[in-house]
């Protein structure tokens, strides 16, 4: 069994859906489709959300009146039928009398972590996969909704729980065993309450390799709009080059530093088991697109991606000198926040970290003015080099350095890991960064 994963533009257009059975039926053997909300749904939503916790309810009822249309348009052109229409047109309406209803309920009950609001952004892959599987039945395809809400959970760490979801699911598969095709939904899942819940923005990868993991599928397809991991970010710099295979430690390094196309934990639970992820591109399906697996080469420069809205903050204390225990002081009050620091480098007299979630940022500064003197620095981004034996590469900490030579880096993590070199700059820099390091590194510009 594989797993094939569609993201928000890969069903965004109903032309790109009908391209996707085209896809499964062209795809031998048996798979579970994972869709994400129409590209803009999501978002749509949090705002309706948002508007409903600022109490503007008649903002809300409009955001969800144009979003109504846009599935109605949706729907007509989705579908060929006049029979198939009507479907389409009871399926929407049915959603939209729930976020009408959702959107009625008390203001006070709308916080950002409220029940309400997760329900209401649980509704945008419980929409596409509805909508996509009357298509298949419109066209005569075989298939069966397997929902995500039956099986995936989350405990209340909000860590997804892969056994019990294996238990779950097996079970539900074997009963399906004469079909080809089960389309279940990306992102959404329970939490330790039983309440509907979320494995956050963009997790509907996530989804795919929990899945996949779960029932030790034989690979894992993540489709996009790109033709797999780039050796740089496109948006940014001129040119840059598909990369074919990546490690999954790469892939990992990557994705957590700033690689939009995927979500940062999904190499995780693939990788527990070696199931290969494959990274392809719905609107050029020939292209080789990245596979991503225990194999790689050894010894290269692989990719650079960059992460902003980076925090840093040093710690001076002269107290450090010839102290033991100061780190763990320093780190206490981190894990006291649950704030996690990215990147961190020390010296005798002085500890500098990064963090990425800044929103308990005044009281971690006030309990580290304790240990010393505190300076902070936002807008920072970190620029991350991806490779293998990073440390075995004669003269390439000197390559890095002499790219970079007018551009002031503030921090610099190596050897943490032999994968990956972590530059700071400010945001401002990053761009010049990113082109400069495309240059020496790749010889691309
Ligand atoms: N629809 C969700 C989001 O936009 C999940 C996903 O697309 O992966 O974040
Ligand atoms: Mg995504």
């Amino acid at each position: 069994m594989i797993i094939m994963k569609f993201g928000g533009t890969s069903v965004g257009k109903p032309e790109r859906m009908k391209k996707i059975a085209n896809l499964l039926l062209e795809t031998p053997g048996k798979k579970i489709v994972v869709l994400s909300a129409l590209s803009g749904t999501t978002n749509a939503l949090v705002k309706i959300g948002d508007e409903l916790v600022a109490g503007n309810s008649e903002a809300a009822e409009n955001a969800i009146a144009t979003l109504e249309n846009h599935y109605l348009q949706f729907t007509e052109e989705l579908f060929e039928s006049e029979a198939y229409r009507a479907v389409g047109k009871e399926i929407v309406s049915r959603y939209f009398s729930l976020f009408r209803l959702l959107a009625a309920g008390n203001p006070e009950s709308y916080q950002t972590d409220d029940r309400t609001y997760r329900e209401l952004l649980a509704q945008g892959e419980l929409i596409s996969t509805e909508l996509f599987y009357h298509h298949l039945q419109e066209r005569k395809i075989s298939a069966r909704l397997l929902p995500a809400l039956h099986f995936m959970s989350i405990d209340e760490n909000q860590e997804p729980e892969l056994e019990k979801i294996s238990a779950r699911l097996k079970p539900l598969i074997d009963s399906m065993q004469h079909l080809d095709i089960l389309v279940t939904q990306g992102y959404i899942c329970r939490n330790h309450l039983n309440e509907i819940d979320n494995l956050k923005r963009g997790g509907s990868d996530y989804t795919a390799s929990l899945i996949g993991a779960a029932i030790r599928a034989e690979e894992i397809q993540i489709w996009t709009d790109i033709d797999g991991m780039h050796n740089n970010d496109p948006r940014i710099v001129k040119k840059t080059i598909p990369i074919a295979e990546l490690t999954f430690d790469e892939a990992s390094e990557l994705a957590y530093f700033g690689a939009k196309i995927l979500h940062p934990s999904t190499i995780v639970p693939a990788q527990k088991f070696s199931i290969p992820v494959r990274l392809k591109n719905t609107m050029d399906e020939k292209a080789p697109g990245t596979l991503i697996s225990n194999k790689g080469s050894r010894g290269e420069i692989r990719a650079i991606a960059a992460k902003d809205g980076i925090t840093s903050i040093r710690i001076k204390s002269s107290r450090m000198l010839l102290a033991y225990g100061f780190l763990r002081k320093v780190f206490d009050v981190f894990e006291k926040y649950r704030t996690s620091i990215d990147m961190i480098t020390t010296s005798e007299i002085a500890v500098s970290v990064t963090i990425d979630d800044a929103r308990q940022i005044g009281p971690i500064i006030s309990e580290l003015e304790n240990l010393g003197v505190i300076e902070t620095e936002k807008d920072m981004s970190i620029v991350c080099i991806v490779g293998n034996q990073m440390a075995e590469q004669p003269g390439l900490l000197d390559r890095v350095f002499s790219s970079l030579n007018d551009i002031p880096v503030q921090m610099v993590s190596y050897g943490g890991s032999p994968n990956n070199i972590s530059i700071l700059v400010k945001t401002a820099d990053k761009n010049k960064t990113l082109e400069k390091l495309n240059e020496g590194l790749f010889h691309l510009s």
